[in-house]
């Protein structure tokens, strides 16, 4: 007996070829009805009888598209009706929004064929797409994903183009960004004040690719800076546009073969670097002097396939003219504000470089993703960005209220909250510079409008200094509820793996506002019965100069290895002026601008003075960066950290480490020292773990925060805590940086919300 039921389908079901691979599906079991993109999901209505419903169902499921996902499918009977026909109808909006918005996706392989094949109408067209693949996130004004709602909606298609956009079997049925030669986006650039378009426009630029000038590209979620990694002065003026002396830049390559001479690359690497999500990825360089204009004095390069129809041509062409090296490609930004993204601002902004522009305008501006893989195999983000935004992370959860997290301020992603899953936003950056909170708040507009947030809740770090809280105080919520730093770095962890209760936390970062009113970073928390007990922590010391700290090192070099202060004095004496080093001393002794401090950043910074002789930080964790490179020398032993009870409260002590770390440094092994700290840390970890997993019959570990970027780190806990009998969860899904701490926010909201609502909790 044939029936008529409606289906509804959510997750990543829109703009990736969802509807003509029903209508297919359709066709085959001969079934009558309609599919339509809604903003409440896919929607699909039948006739069929049970049997057939099912196989129907079942392929569905097993069958979909590569680039979707399905999060639910919902069945329901309505009425009888009749169709004599299976159609793919317009989309329907409504107020109901629920369904996902794709990603930006790389290029596929048959849209790459196109391009390079010479009888093809797309020849050498830099914005062909298809419903595999091409631009979404970054073009969607607002849902459901159509075209009149995204930045295309300017370009009318000419009848080939439409005529494929209208054809269920073709491969860009519905592609909402189709476009060709005839009737979409261009390319073009000024030669001397000339304007020039299409193959002039690219041929020029790669002229100047070749002739070692900087140039600027525009391409998916902003402009790219690109040069020659090999060119020094290439690279020097590279550096002065971003104010960055040393901070390393990406690398992108036309094919994985390409990069093979200078890196390593593992099967699950090659296998993230060339998927449609194309993020950056961090290999291992073959020797350290390789890329050392661009990631100097580091073991590892950010490496990205081109992953657009432009970037590809780029590339074909600097090939076929015999310069066969891979680009810098690095985000056009000053200093650490926003990713430039409209051409009148590159025009502004760039004016006397060369500028490859196109006018498919970008809404949603995004910067490329960074990604590393550990030994085990584990995804490690460091960056969460193009290719992953807006993918919501599902959190199980039936409350209904949608939820606004602020997150932090520094590589700040706020998120949103709405039915069991959270959506977690671009990464900002830091918040600090007014640029970048303009885009906080226009992203936020932005986010709202899109998805049709409505929250009248929402979280935010409690650091009374924050500008996430301050602008977020600024939003009219009706209750706005705060969360300590740490405790959301590692809700964050709880978040992605759905654990509720009973965990032991290990949060070490760089600054976190403690609720003591300290700088935290280096905490062990027992969380049990949903109370969170801050049950370990590194001893206070000192930060003369408070923020000064991070990137004047030594001053955390002083005040962490005082209790040798002639040796400090000595090894300082021809790095810094000893006038400073005095000052410094006795602002420490009288209490003067000398806040204290349990971080661990600032413990690594430390570390890395003593090890590498650089006084100075030229970009966040330069110091840490630098020594992890040096971690993987075979060594005998570790520095082991004396533990002091109290209360229940675990002191640990630094004192004995930094007396063994300045005996190997007299003593000509200053190369083994980072190796020894390192597993030192790793040690320690699990010796406090143990302690805490032993007192409280807990046999879970989650552990987070920003040192925990460092892949030798990680490595070796994940290996040293194989056989404790413990189990350990780090961040996949999102950074173990402050980039995660709004998943973490909401998290600890969603797990508490009795009793924040009654008011006994950290407000
Ligand atoms: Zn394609
Ligand atoms: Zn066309
Ligand atoms: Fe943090």
């Amino acid at each position: 007996m044939s029936r008529t039921r409606k289906i509804v389908i959510n997750g990543i079901v829109q703009g990736v070829g969802f509807r003509p691979f029903i209508y297919n599906l359709a066709k085959k079991y001969s079934l009558n009805g309609f599919v339509s993109n809604t903003s409440e999901g896919v929607i699909i209505e039948t006739n069929a009888s049970d049997d057939i419903f099912n196989e129907f169902l079942n392929d569905i499921k097993l069958k979909k598209p590569p680039q979707s996902e399905i999060s639910s499918i919902k069945i329901s009977d309505t009425e009888e009706k009749n169709f004599d026909d299976f159609k793919i109808i317009k989309s329907i909006s409504n107020d109901l929004v629920t369904t996902s918005i794709p990603a930006d996706l790389a290029i596929c392989s048959d849209c790459i064929n196109d391009i390079f094949d010479s009888s093809n109408r797309r020849y050498l067209y830099p914005f062909t797409n298809c419903t595999n693949c091409g631009p979404r996130f970054s073009i969607i004004k607002k849902i459901p994903y159509d075209r009149k709602w995204t930045t295309m909606s300017s370009f009318d298609m000419c009848d080939e183009c439409a005529e494929e956009y209208s054809d269920p079997l073709n491969r860009r049925f519905h592609a909402q960004p189709n476009a060709c030669p005839r009737c979409g986006p261009r390319v073009w650039s000024f030669k001397n004040k000339k304007l020039i378009y299409d193959d002039e426009a690219i041929n020029f630029i790669v002229d100047e690719i070749i002739s070692n000038r900087v140039v600027l590209i525009k391409g998916i979620g902003g402009f790219h800076i690109a040069a020659n990694p090999f060119d020094e002065n290439a690279v020097k003026e590279l550096r002065k546009i971003k104010s960055r002396d040393f901070k390393p830049f990406a690398i992108m390559v036309s094919n994985i073969d390409s990069i093979k001479n200078y890196v390593f690359i593992s099967d699950s690497e090659m296998n993230l670097i060339s998927s449609p999500k194309a993020p950056i990825v961090m290999l291992k360089k073959k020797n350290r002097k390789i890329f050392e204009l661009v990631a100097t004095s580091l073991d590892s390069v950010g490496v990205m396939i081109a992953y657009t129809p432009l970037h590809r041509i780029i590339f074909k062409k600097l090939e076929d003219r015999g310069f066969k090296n891979p680009l810098v490609m690095t985000s056009a930004n000053f200093k650490d504000e926003p990713l430039v993204k409209d051409n009148s601002a590159a025009k502004k902004l760039f004016s006397n470089y060369p500028v490859l522009y196109h006018n498919r305008d970008i809404h949603n501006r995004i910067d490329d993703s960074v990604l590393m893989v550990d030994r085990f195999n584990n995804i490690r983000i460091t960056r969460r960005a193009r290719g992953y935004v807006p993918n919501s992370i599902n959190v199980n959860s039936d409350f209904k209220d949608h939820i606004f997290a602020a997150g932090a301020d520094m590589k700040n992603c706020f998120a949103f909250y709405r039915h069991g899953e959270v959506i977690i936003s671009q990464h900002i950056g830091d918040l600090e510079m007014v640029e970048n909170r303009n885009f906080y708040i226009k992203s936020y507009k932005n986010f709202k409008k899109l998805f049709n947030f409505l929250p009248f809740v929402a979280v935010a770090d409690m650091h009374p200094g924050y500008y996430s809280k301050q602008i977020t105080e600024g939003f009219n919520f009706k209750k706005i509820f705060y969360v300590q730093h740490h405790i959301s770095h590692i809700y964050s962890v709880m978040a992605e793996n759905n654990i509720d209760d009973d965990i032991i936390g290990v949060a070490f970062d760089g600054v976190g506002y403690g609720l003591d009113g300290n700088i935290w970073g280096g905490e062990f928390f027992v969380i049990k019965n949903r109370d969170v007990k801050r049950a370990a922590g590194f001893n206070y010391f000192k930060l003369p100069g408070g923020d000064l700290c991070s990137s004047e090192i030594w001053r955390s070099f002083l005040s962490i290895f005082s209790s040798n202060r002639g040796f400090v004095k000595s090894f300082l004496k021809d790095r810094v002026d000893p006038k400073n080093v005095d000052i410094v001393f006795n602002m420490m002794d009288k209490n003067i601008n000398s806040p204290l401090s349990s971080s661990v950043g600032r413990i690594f910074d430390a570390v890395s003075v003593l090890v590498t002789g650089s006084v100075i930080s030229n970009f966040e964790a330069e110091g840490p960066m630098k020594i992890e490179a040096l971690a993987y020398k075979k060594v005998k032993g570790f520095y082991d950290f004396d533990i002091n009870e109290n209360g229940g409260f675990y002191s640990i002590l630094i004192d004995r480490a930094v007396d063994e770390m300045i005996y190997d440094y007299k003593n000509g092994r200053a190369d083994e020292i980072s190796a020894r700290f390192h597993r030192g840390i790793v040690k320690l970890i699990k010796k406090i773990c143990i302690k805490l997993s032993e007192e409280n019959k807990i046999k879970r570990v989650a552990i987070s925060g920003g040192v925990f970027q460092n892949k030798f780190l990680i490595n070796l806990i994940q290996e040293e805590f194989r056989k404790s009998g413990l189990n350990i969860y780090l961040n996949s899904a999102v950074p173990s940086n402050d980039g995660g701490i709004s998943l973490g926010q909401i998290y600890y909201y969603l797990k508490n919300i009795s009793k924040l609502n009654h008011g006994n909790l950290i407000e």
